[in-house]
């Protein structure tokens, strides 16, 4: 059986990840599953446990960390993250398509343990157009914005050890490109060696007849 693709979305907060994302996993259905990270980050007022984070305080991350139950975690603008590997690894191995939300150092953590992973970086128009909407979105107080604004730097720094670059000037665009980046990884040659199998099979055994 074809193993599941394993998408990384990483870029500064605030670019639209979480907005551009949701579309792509309403339009796949039951075709891409989003992990759900671990978080100590506090729940905001629209958030669920275990919708957008799993969240934990910090003593039940330290013992996560202790199980090797994290494929990678990192701190994150002052709080830490963590991706579940018993959450992704049994369905990558039975075939279904996973797609993570983390940041840069998550993805590339995550490309040294799993170097066929796809890292796709969405960046914000502009530095500039990021602040705004950041300051808009008004879900952190000022002293974390100026930090998630003083992170985005190195994050963008980064944009070249990712494959893929999306720029997020409209959501519906930013979506298509994702799922058009998705599609396309299903079907490179190297993700369909099941089919590849099968045809070769059915070579080995069809006989073409005459038709006299
Ligand atoms: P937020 O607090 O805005 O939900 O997320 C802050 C940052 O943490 C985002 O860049 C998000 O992608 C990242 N993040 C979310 N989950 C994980 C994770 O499991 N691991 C890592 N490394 N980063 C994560």
């Amino acid at each position: 059986m074809r193993k599941g693709l394993l998408y990384v979305v990483s870029g500064p907060s605030g670019a639209g990840k979480t907005t551009v994302m949701e579309k792509v996993l309403q339009w796949e259905g039951e075709n891409l599953v989003f992990s759900v990270s671990y978080t100590t980050r506090k729940p905001r007022l629209t958030e669920t446990n275990g919708i957008q984070y799993n969240f934990i305080d910090r003593g039940q991350f330290d013992q996560l960390i202790a199980q090797g139950d994290f494929l990678e975690y990192a701190e994150v603008h002052g709080n830490y993250y963590g991706t579940s590997r018993s959450f992704v690894c049994p369905r990558l191995e039975k075939g279904q398509d996973v797609l993570l939300d983390i940041d840069v150092q998550g993805a590339l953590n995550v490309r040294k343990a799993m170097p066929e992973a796809v890292l796709i970086f969405l960046a914000p128009p502009s530095l500039r157009e990021l602040a705004t909407r950041l300051r808009k979105r008004a879900t952190e107080k000022k002293e974390e914005v100026r930090k998630r604004l003083d992170d985005s730097k190195w994050e963008m720094s980064h944009i070249r050890d990712f494959q893929y670059l999306i720029v997020n000037r409209s959501i519906d665009l930013a979506a298509r490109e994702l799922e058009a980046i998705i599609e396309a990884y299903r079907c490179l040659v190297t993700s369909r060696e099941e089919e590849i199998r099968s045809f070769e099979e059915e070579m080995d055994d069809f006989i073409i007849e005459s038709e006299e």
